[in-house]
């Protein structure tokens, strides 16, 4: 299997230019973080729009969002059928990818459009896993391997090589989704973990190390701590959590 292709992300410029924190590199390997608390959605409930192709998927995703549920306090869900919705999902084929916007980013959507795409796919436990990954996006948690502690020494450009040939993805989006690290004040934290379903999978020949990062499948020990603490009720208010118009 060919690494982060069926987990990809594609977070739309410009709507997440501020996390292109340049002095990344001078962060301390000792501060910790992966969601971003100026997305996250207010205590109360969020909608969402599911127009997918079919019952499975449906299923499928509906599954996976009880997955995230059953850690926010906070958030309950409610979804439906059909296009309207602060979280519109959509496996439209007149979009390309899997990807989704970042927690309340999503308002910045035109409301006739989705707010994350899942490319169709038969096999039922990948499917599941993508939406999975996307869903934690939707809901405001950054990319694991982004983490300021990650330990990875990626083969760069192999890797600006190979996704532009799997993805078509230019440089700046290979940086957006896989090198750039999430640093500032918004930045919620927790420990750097590889068992992240917010972790790109990672084949040896991807690091100039030779380590690897194998794919996840279901929400890690990590993951359920930092939603529930994300979305721990009155944990945030509203008027520092959602100062999201300073773009
Ligand atoms: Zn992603």
């Amino acid at each position: 299997m060919s690494s982060p292709i069926q987990v990809s992300t594609f977070i739309p410029y410009p709507s997440d230019m501020h996390r292109e924190a340049s002095d990344s590199e001078h962060v301390s390997r000792t501060r910790r973080g992966v969601a971003d608390t100026s997305k996250r959605w207010p205590d109360g409930i969020v909608h969402i729009a599911l127009d997918l192709r079919d019952n499975r998927s449906k299923a499928l995703v509906i599954d996976a969002l009880r997955e995230w549920a059953h850690h926010t306090p906070a958030l309950q869900f409610k979804v439906v059928d059909g296009k309207e919705g602060d979280i519109r999902i959509s496996d439209d084929e007149g979009f390309q990818g899997s990807w989704s916007e970042l927690g309340t980013g999503a308002k910045n959507t035109p409301l006739d459009e989705p707010t994350m795409h899942l490319d169709r796919n038969d096999n039922s436990a990948v499917f599941r896993t993508t939406a999975l990954h996307e869903i934690g996006h939707a809901l405001g948690i950054e990319h694991e391997h982004q983490h300021p502690a990650n330990t990875i020494n990626w083969d760069k450009d192999y890797i600006y090589k190979s996704m532009n040939d799997s993805q078509g993805w230019d440089t700046d989006t290979v940086d957006i989704n896989m090198f750039d690290v999430h640093t500032g004040p918004d930045v919620l934290l927790s420990p750097y973990d590889t068992r992240s379903i917010m972790h790109y999978n990672i084949e040896a020949n991807e690091t100039i190390d030779g380590q690897a990062v194998p794919q996840n499948y279901s929400l890690s020990n990590g993951d359920q701590a930092i939603i529930r603490t994300l979305y721990t009720p009155n944990r945030f208010k509203v008027s520092d959590a959602n100062s999201s118009a300073n773009r």
